[in-house]
């Protein structure tokens, strides 16, 4: 067994020092000096690679796992970009081969060069690989990721409710989104708390620099504020080392709350070389010296973002304060007529009793619509009717009625469960348009279809049925006698 999984069985504190995958002797070298140390104030070690951050070229995590010159226990990443559910499957034995047996899964945030409308770029959803690995791997250890520093209610709820299929497709622990406001941590923390089976929550976290925060702020996902950038640029204009001092005080005295808090453990992004590790470890013995509280604790995080002559830190965007449990916003008008316009459709269409949906499902199900030239006409009549409509990209088996008629190919990424950890405000990833999955959380609101977004877990799509009219398969099933399962569900 592992040693993270059985860290998190015995309720153990962890932490996870995060590392890039580059071709450099000196960073494998660093990676493997401050591993040889084993634990980080008794608290045992082990590292996270990760996939695919800069692009599809980087060197692999199993690559990297390889390269150590010896044995280091791991938790190595795997990311959807780019990638299809064969990619993913052909992974499992060489893991296997390797001694692995932990894996975190992550859809990935957007691979560069990919530029909506252009060449299509896939995304293996982070739920959908959950529910392959699972099945294949019963006995792993699974992680998946969840950014809870969200500050509009859309935007939020889409990552709760996505995060509750998380769990169901067989998350044993989440590891949050790099983040610094204490306030979305204990949010995350009591969402897991009330969840059927909750599991151990990781936070991701990283000394904080000028330098680094500026960086960030063009991340997906993560929220770096003016005020929090105004106190670092204040304490860089102090020195440099006065700056890199008070990051990794801060980091410390974060890292103690979030134990306090009950965090499981800590995943450590940016410690590069032994000394930094060793100055981080001297500064969080200090810190657990004096704050043994929550009560103790907080003053000193607020202090550690304090600067003379500045106000004190805000960690949401301006005028976006959004806490789990309010409840305000609701389907527009035509957001509302547009769903039951869609679900009436569907109604007609598609009920296998109702004397148009069987004469629908005869037509389509002529042996003419198997041949290719048949094929090809029918996939081009459901496409005409359907991508005007919907945006439909026919991928071949239809999920609509799963996703309250707002096709999953208008995501960028092709997301059907739910949104991924990038956006912002509501705001897609990709800048362009508002998140499909913030429209769709307003509009289970609205019509009370919430559970559709937390309870069904929604399958990736082959690349072999993509491109082919997903309705005689609909209709097929149905008459084969054979229920079909939601996912194979179809409309219009
Ligand atoms: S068949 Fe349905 S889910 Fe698939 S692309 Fe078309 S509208 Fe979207």
């Amino acid at each position: 067994m592992g040693l993270l999984k059985t860290s998190l069985g015995e309720n153990q504190f962890v932490c996870i020092m995060e590392f890039v995958p580059k071709p450099s002797a000196e960073r494998f070298a660093a990676l493997e000096s401050i591993m040889a140390r084993t634990h980080l104030c008794g608290w045992p070690l082990t590292v996270a690679i990760g996939d695919r951050v800069a692009s599809a070229l980087d060197m692999s995590p199993l690559d990297a796992f390889g390269s150590f010159t010896k044995g280091l226990p791991a938790l190595p990443h795997f990311s959807g970009k780019a990638r299809e559910r064969d990619d993913l499957l052909a992974q499992l034995p060489r893991m296997d081969a390797a001694g692995l047996d932990q894996l975190l899964i992550l859809t990935g945030d957007r691979l560069p060069g990919h530029v909506p409308g252009q060449r299509p770029v896939r995304y293996l959803e982070s739920v959908a690989a959950l529910q392959v690995v699972r099945q294949a791997r019963p006995d792993w250890l699974l992680g998946a990721a969840l950014n809870p520093f969200k500050y509009v209610e859309e935007d939020g709820g889409a990552q709760y409710f996505k995060a509750e299929k998380k769990l169901s497709a067989g998350a044993d622990f989440m590891t949050l989104q790099l983040g610094y406001d204490d306030r979305k941590h204990l949010e995350a923390l009591h969402w897991m708390n009330r969840q059927r089976a909750p599991k151990p929550l990781i936070a991701c976290l990283m000394a904080l620099t000028h330098g680094r925060a500026s960086m960030l702020e063009q991340v997906a996902g993560v929220t770096v504020t003016p005020s929090m950038l105004e106190v670092l640029a204040a304490e860089l204009a102090v020195s440099k080392q006065h700056a890199q001092q008070r990051s990794l005080q801060r980091l410390a005295v974060q890292i103690t709350g979030l134990k306090l808090m009950g965090y499981a453990g800590v995943h450590l992004s940016g410690i590069h070389d032994l000394a930094q590790f060793e100055a981080l470890e001297r500064e969080i013995e200090a810190a657990q010296a004096h704050l043994q509280t929550l009560e103790q604790w907080a003053p000193a995080w607020a202090a550690s973002w304090q600067m003379p002559g500045l106000p004190a830190v805000r960690f949401n965007p301006a005028g976006a304060y959004w806490r789990l449990g309010e409840s305000h916003v609701s389907a527009s008008p035509q957001e509302k007529a547009r769903y039951y316009l869609m679900s009436g459709a569907h109604a007609l269409m598609f009920n296998r009793r109702g004397w148009l949906g069987r004469a629908f499902g005869w037509a389509v199900t002529r042996p003419v619509w198997s041949t290719a030239n048949g094929a090809r006409v029918l996939h081009g009549l459901e496409r005409g009717i359907k991508r005007p409509m919907l945006g439909c990209d026919t991928c071949g088996r239809c999920r609509l009625e799963d996703t309250l008629y707002i096709c999953p190919e208008t995501c960028p990424k092709g997301l059907a469960n739910g949104p991924c950890g990038g956006t912002s405000l509501n705001r897609c990833e990709f800048g362009d348009r508002e998140c499909v999955h913030s429209v769709k959380y307003r509009t289970a609101k609205s019509v009370n279809k919430s559970a559709v977004l937390t309870d069904r877990l929604i399958p990736s799509i082959e690349v072999q049925g993509r491109h082919r009219s997903s309705w005689p398969a609909w209709f097929d099933a149905a008459r084969g006698g054979v229920r079909v399962p939601c996912e194979h569900r179809t409309i219009l």
